[in-house]
C-alpha cells in the first residue's frame, strides 16, 4: 500500500466578503489567524497524531480566535444572547457528537466531541448539554465572554427586524469555523463549530451541528465542514451527498463537490462553501459566495492560505 501523507483543511466561514471592505490589515488580520490555527493540527499530524485530534485541537483555536463567529466572537442571537453549535465525526469508526444552542461554553467543539465519546447519544441540546458538560468539567465563560464588538454592531442593525443574516453579509464577513483532516493511519475526521446566524430566534438550528449535512466523516469517502446559509444546507443534506456521490455514483472527491456546491446548492440559492478531504489525501475547498477563509496543507507540503 502507498504511504499516506498526512492533510488537513480549515476554514473561518464563506459569504460576502467584499474585497472592497477588507482592508490590508484585516486581511493580515484574518491570514495571520488562519496560518496559526491550521498550524496546531497540523503539528499533530506532523507528530504522527490523529485526525480526530487535530481537526479538534484546530476548532478550538479558530474558537478561541474573536474573528471568527464560533466560540469567542460567536454572533448575537435576536435577545442579544450567543447560541452555539457545533458537532464532530470520526471517519474510521462513524462516531460522531454534537451540540445545538449552548449557551457559555467556552469551546462548543469540546463538548461534541465529549458527547460523542461519553454521553451514548449523537446530539444534545441547550440546558440539558450544559447539564452535561457541567458533569464532565467542561469550561464555561460568562456571556460577556462571547461579545466583540463587530458582532454587536451588526445585530444592532437588524435585531429590530424580522431578518437573520449570515454573519458575512452584516458590514464584514468573519465566520462559522471548521476543520477536517486525514492522518497517517487512513483515518479521516471532521470538525464543525458556529454562533450561527446573525439575529436568530425561536432556538434556530443551523446545519453546523447536524451530522450529515454541516459535518460528515467516513474512512471510505471523505471527511466535509460546511459553512454557510444553514436552512439551504440542510434541505440539501449538504455532507452526506458529497460522500454518497462517491460512495455509490463513483464520483471523484472533485466532481463531487463540484456538483454539491456549484450546482445543486446554486439551484436552490443556497450560498456557501464546504472544505473536503478524501481518504486518498485529495483536498477540495469549493464555495459559490464572494469568499471562504480557508487554509490547507499535506504534511511537508507548503501551506494554503487564501480568502477570495
Ligand atoms: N452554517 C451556519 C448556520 O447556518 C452559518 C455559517 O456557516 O456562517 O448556522
Amino acid at each position: 500500500m502507498d504511504k499516506i501523507t498526512p492533510c488537513i483543511a480549515i476554514h473561518g466561514g464563506a459569504g460576502t466578503i467584499e474585497k472592497s471592505t477588507l482592508t490590508p490589515e484585516l486581511h493580515d488580520m484574518y491570514t495571520h489567524a488562519l496560518n496559526q490555527c491550521i498550524q496546531a493540527g497540523y503539528r499533530i499530524l506532523q507528530q504522527g497524531g490523529s485526525a480526530i485530534d487535530a481537526v479538534t485541537t484546530s476548532v478550538t483555536a479558530l474558537e478561541n480566535e474573536p474573528l471568527f463567529n464560533a466560540g469567542k466572537g460567536a454572533v448575537f442571537t435576536h435577545s442579544g444572547g450567543h447560541e452555539m453549535d457545533a458537532s464532530i465525526m470520526d471517519g474510521s469508526n462513524l462516531m460522531a457528537g454534537g451540540v445545538t444552542c449552548v449557551r457559555n461554553i467556552k469551546n462548543p467543539i469540546m463538548l461534541a466531541r465529549t458527547v460523542m465519546e461519553k454521553s451514548g447519544f449523537v446530539l444534545l441540546s441547550s440546558d440539558g448539554a450544559e447539564e452535561f458538560a457541567k458533569l464532565n468539567n467542561i469550561a464555561f465563560e460568562p456571556n460577556e465572554y462571547f461579545d466583540t464588538d463587530t458582532r454587536y454592531q451588526q445585530w444592532q442593525k437588524i435585531k429590530d427586524s424580522e431578518f437573520m443574516q449570515l454573519d458575512h453579509n452584516v458590514n464584514l464577513k468573519k465566520g462559522t469555523v471548521g476543520a477536517v483532516a486525514l492522518d497517517q493511519y487512513g483515518n479521516l475526521a471532521a470538525a464543525t463549530s458556529t454562533g450561527g446566524m446573525t439575529n436568530k430566534r425561536y432556538n434556530r438550528i443551523g446545519d453546523t451541528p447536524i451530522v450529515g449535512i454541516g459535518t460528515y466523516a467516513n474512512n471510505n469517502t471523505c471527511a466535509i465542514s460546511c459553512t454557510g446559509h444553514g436552512e439551504y444546507f440542510i434541505r440539501s443534506v449538504v455532507a452526506y451527498d458529497v460522500s454518497c456521490l462517491m460512495e455509490y455514483k463513483g464520483l471523484s472527491l472533485q466532481e463531487a463537490c463540484e456538483l454539491v456546491v456549484n450546482d445543486k446548492l446554486v439551484k436552490l440559492g443556497g450560498e456557501g462553501g464546504l472544505i473536503a478531504i478524501d481518504h486518498l489525501g485529495n483536498i477540495e475547498l469549493p464555495f459559490n459566495s464572494e469568499g471562504m477563509y480557508r487554509a490547507s496543507q499535506k504534511v511537508g507540503g507548503e501551506r494554503f492560505i487564501a480568502i477570495h
